[in-house]
């Protein structure tokens, strides 16, 4: 009796949706697949563990336990029983800032993230030149300068010989600056004259004058512009590599930061039914006009693809010292970084916030430095004045360095701290003798954040990091950078529990896609977003975090990845 009323509680709210109404002809107690005898983690307060869940169409219809679940499954050839053995259910994480498509093509991109000096830099790309044809460019890469030696910037004269007729652009893992080859700079004719524009730097040699190659930010763009763009099927190829890649990592849902007109590639992914994440595609902040023109609004689209949010910069990044800070670089005294090219002309950016707001489209934008942060939280504020009270759902993509007496202005302000806690133990390795040990302190603050209120999302800025939200969700509890300095953790005191975490990583992401009600925790009428773990993350040593590995990944109801 006890039983049924409860089952009936669950499925009831189920049945009611039409989503399930419009399955007809299927019996409405029986399930399609079912997972049992696993630890599950709803992440939902009134109901956080259980054992069992059921799973009709693409939806969640029951929680509970082995026994309840049990019933719910039909013959063999109607329900699929898993059998966790104890293993660790999750709901499926949602990244809520990738660079997806670069995530793709960069899955078939020469890998520079960890060369360890300037030779392996140029070796590894010696070696991708010689497989292309002539006239190929080289993009992606994501070298870190910062693992090498003496951490200087590249030049283009270490790769030059290698690649005289393949014009090379290759960056560094922030993609706030990149790499040219001599033939790259001929073709976006970059030369000792040429000045630097708004948000950028052009490198040069301090006795020449030449151009070494790297550009900064703005000055990116000389090269982009002459970059030839990728066809729609090799877009496509890049696309499936980078879903097949998500599901693999237990990734069922991403936010896509650069998406822009990109939308028509996931549609033709999904069209093929190829496509194994959701996806919240974004648009470029400084375009909102033509989004605005359309009369979309955030949150729009289907469960699988939608859009409605826009991607503004303030600033730069920390590894590239464009972050816009208060203070001066403590290795760089003459610069405390540089705003956007999108902050110029001065009070644009207030403007676009004011009118994308109005227009009822989600503004997120990316602040690094302390100022950066403090500007955009300001213009925030003002925003919100102006445009009066709305469930509008503000971000700050990083947040990543905030003075003391901003750290609150989130959650009063209701402005999403969305964040990627793997930079944290990356940049971890050199960023005090940046910025100094003082400001450090109130560096990715996930624990100040967390307990003044504010709502925290997590994600990786893929390809910025590796997406495997393992090595993100070890980062935010352990704080042990990748160098193994800091055993006990970098500013232990900001590091935050598994839950937390894996919340920030579900729940929080979920919020800040306006998608709360229909994913993010494990309960009945919620999408059946779910992933099995090979280990406990809740009970094993967090430094062994990072080894845990996804074994079934769970999105829309099917089974899109499984190691068998
Ligand atoms: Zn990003």
């Amino acid at each position: 009796m006890r039983l049924k009323s409860l089952l009936l509680s669950l499925i009831l709210p189920v049945l009611m949706s039409t989503n399930f109404a419009t399955q007809a002809g299927k019996p409405p107690f029986t399930a399609d697949l079912i997972i049992i005898n696993a630890r599950i983690h709803t992440m939902d307060q009134g109901q956080p563990l259980a054992e069992a869940v059921a799973i009709s169409g693409n939806r969640i219809i029951a929680v509970g336990t082995t026994k309840e679940i049990e019933k719910l499954a039909g013959d063999k050839k109607r329900t699929r029983i898993v059998d966790a053995k104890g293993q660790l259910v999750l709901p499926g994480f949602n990244d809520a800032h990738v660079h997806f498509m670069s995530g793709g093509f960069q899955l078939s991109s020469v890998d520079l993230r960890n060369a360890s000096s300037q030779p392996e830099f140029a070796e590894r790309i010696r070696a991708f030149a010689d497989k292309l044809p002539p006239g190929r460019w080289i993009t992606g890469g994501d070298w870190d300068h910062e693992r090498w030696p003496d951490a200087k910037l590249p030049t283009k004269e270490l790769i030059d010989r290698f690649t005289p007729n393949t014009p090379v652009f290759v960056n560094r893992l922030d993609g706030h600056m990149a790499l040219a080859n001599s033939l790259a700079l001929k073709l976006a004719n970059v030369t000792r004259q040429t000045l630097d524009p708004p948000g950028g730097i052009i490198v040069r040699d301090p006795k020449t004058g030449e151009p070494t190659g790297v550009l900064k930010d703005a000055a990116q763009s000389f090269v982009w512009k002459v970059f030839p763009t990728p066809s729609f099927e090799e877009k496509l190829a890049a696309a499936r590599a980078a879903t097949n890649h998500a599901a693999s990592v237990g990734v069922t849902s991403v936010q896509d930061m650069s998406a822009g007109t990109d939308v028509g590639v996931y549609q033709a992914l999904l069209d093929r039914g190829e496509l194994k994440n959701r996806i919240y595609a974004v648009w470029p902040l400084p375009r909102w006009e033509r989004l605005a023109q359309t009369g979309v609004r955030a949150h729009f689209g289907s469960p699988m693809l939608r859009t409605g949010g826009l991607k503004g910069f303030a600033d730069g990044s920390l590894g590239s010292t464009t972050a816009l800070f208060y203070a001066p670089y403590e290795d760089a005294p003459g610069t405390s970084g540089i705003p956007s090219d999108e902050m110029f002309p001065e009070g644009v950016m207030l403007e676009r916030v004011r009118g994308a707001d109005r227009a009822g489209l989600q503004v997120i934008i990316h602040a690094i430095g302390d100022r950066a942060n403090d500007l955009i939280l300001s213009i925030y504020e003002q925003v919100e004045n102006e445009n009066g009270d709305r469930d509008r759902r503000f971000r700050i993509e990083h947040a990543q360095h905030l003075r003391a007496q901003d750290i609150s202005r989130f959650a009063r302000d209701h402005v999403i701290a969305s964040m990627q806690p793997y930079h944290a133990i990356d940049d971890g390795r050199w960023a005090e003798k940046r910025i100094g040990h003082e400001r450090a302190k109130t560096t990715y603050a996930f624990r100040s954040l967390l307990d003044s209120g504010a709502t925290l999302a997590f994600g990786t800025d893929w390809t910025v990091a590796p997406l495997d939200p393992m090595l993100s969700i070890y980062a935010a509890v352990t704080r042990r950078t990748l160098d193994g300095k800091h055993p006990g953790g970098w500013i232990p005191e900001q590091k935050i529990s598994v839950e937390e975490a894996v919340r920030a990583y579900t729940v929080g992401s979920a919020f800040a896609e306006f998608q709360e009600k229909e994913k993010g925790t494990i309960l009945p009428g919620k999408f059946a977003d779910l992933v099995i773990l090979s280990r406990d993350i809740f009970k094993i040593d967090p430094k062994e975090i990072e080894k845990a590995k996804v074994v079934t990944t769970i999105m829309d109801g099917r089974v899109v990845y499984e190691v068998k």
